[in-house]
């Protein structure tokens, strides 16, 4: 039996693999098992912001591994502290809470919300079309799109979804029962679709006037992925509790809940807890992931090699006006708009020795390692055409 065979035999159906068995990673590319090469244009779903094998990361797990892998919550561990500290000083938050993936930082953001209101009355909770907040109940409650929700009812109480990017009905839905707003300033899943200005503008007057919560999602736009630390850095604004997860623990599970003054005295001993949320050895990565982006000019790479992939998509947009309807995001999370489904175009760029994902069907969303050079970038718009071109 092949591997795709034992696959098929083991697992729950929920994921559909590329049939390539992946030997080794080594920077921007992937090394399959009969040795071919291929250009990683998403990277581990945006988890691989350093590339593959990034050495200050292996550096970073086997000294930590050398000195304890689990200790527990129970006991203070020098990798959290150091992570914690870097992350408050870099982004101004007052607290942090780690967790073990996107999902449980985004289900510990709910409760925080939950008892920072429920002393007030306030009770309902902002999502909106197109968000992805991640799989497990509280956070699948304030995701959209029916393929992630169908048969998982009833989800939490006092939930409502908003219309993304249109102001007025977000006016009509805020109001002194409103407890929290939950955003993606980029949405991911929904085809990476940035959140305008005129919105962020009216939910920012709603919020000094009723005072509720704006949580941030940051676990796929966060840590330097957009050419800045956090999307919502692109509009002057400062949430209050911002989720972060994906790159932070260097390609370990690592994910956090960052809390402003606000809120920062709402979790008290006992309240909230995880056995394996900010695990030493994925700290350890994630300091080690975090100092490189920040203070080795990876944020800084992101920015401008964003810009010539952006300037250079636009050019093959022009070329193929009748495949590709729109281009867009920022830094190194991009989506091309396609008129048609894009897993045929993904199994086509395979074949170039190119991996690219495709979102909400007609997407292709690059989310390439943020050390990627412009000279990958010409490999991929290269490919593509040509792949492009064979279209009819
Ligand atoms: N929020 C966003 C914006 C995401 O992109 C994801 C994952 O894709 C999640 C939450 C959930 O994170 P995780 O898969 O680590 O639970």
């Amino acid at each position: 039996m092949n591997l795709v065979e034992r696959e098929e035999r083991l697992f729950f159906r929920t994921y559909k693999r590329l049939d390539l068995e992946i030997e080794k990673g080594e920077g921007c590319f992937l090394i399959s098992k009969d040795g071919n090469r291929y250009l990683d244009f998403f990277s581990g779903l945006a988890v691989n912001s350093l590339g593959h094998s990034h050495p200050k990361i292996i550096e970073a797990i086997t000294n930590q591994i050398n000195r304890y892998i689990h200790l527990s919550n129970i006991f203070l561990q020098r990798p959290q502290i150091e992570l914690a500290e870097l992350l408050l000083e870099i982004t101004g938050y007052s607290k942090v809470f780690f967790s073990n993936s996107g999902t449980e930082a985004m289900e510990g953001a709910i409760k925080l919300a939950r008892k920072w209101g429920n002393s007030k009355n306030n009770k309902e909770i902002i999502y909106f079309s197109g968000a992805f907040h991640g799989r497990t109940m509280g956070a699948l409650s304030l995701t959209d799109r029916e393929i992630f929700r169908s048969g998982y009812e009833p989800f939490l109480h006092d939930v409502i979804r908003g219309e993304y990017n249109n102001p007025t009905h977000l006016i009509e839905n805020v109001n002194e029962n409103t407890l929290a707003v939950v955003l993606e300033f980029i949405q991911g899943e929904s085809g990476v679709r940035e959140t305008s200005q005129l919105f962020v503008n009216t939910l920012e007057s709603l919020r000094s006037k009723y005072n509720f919560l704006l949580i941030a999602d940051e676990i796929q736009s966060g840590l330097g992925r957009t050419g800045k630390f956090f999307a919502f850095n692109y509009h002057n604004i400062k949430p209050d509790i911002v989720v972060i997860a994906k790159p932070l623990g260097g390609g370990l599970p690592l994910g956090a809940i960052l809390g402003s003054e606000k809120v920062s005295k709402v979790f008290t001993y006992g309240v909230h807890g995880t056995t394996f949320g900010g695990n030493p050895v994925a700290c350890a990565a994630g300091l080690a992931t975090i100092n490189e982006i920040v203070n080795q000019g990876i944020m800084k790479n992101a920015k401008e090699v964003g810009d010539y992939l952006k300037d250079k998509l636009i050019e093959t947009k022009i070329k193929f006006p009748n495949i590709i309807s729109d281009i867009r995001g920022k830094g190194l999370m991009i989506g091309i708009e396609i008129n048609r489904d894009c897993e045929m175009i993904v199994a086509d760029m395979i074949k170039q020795h190119v991996l690219i994902n495709c979102t909400n069907n007609n997407v292709i969303r690059l989310l390439p390692p943020l050390i990627i050079s412009s000279y990958e970038v010409d490999y991929l718009i290269n490919s593509f055409e040509n792949v492009l071109s064979k279209i009819t």
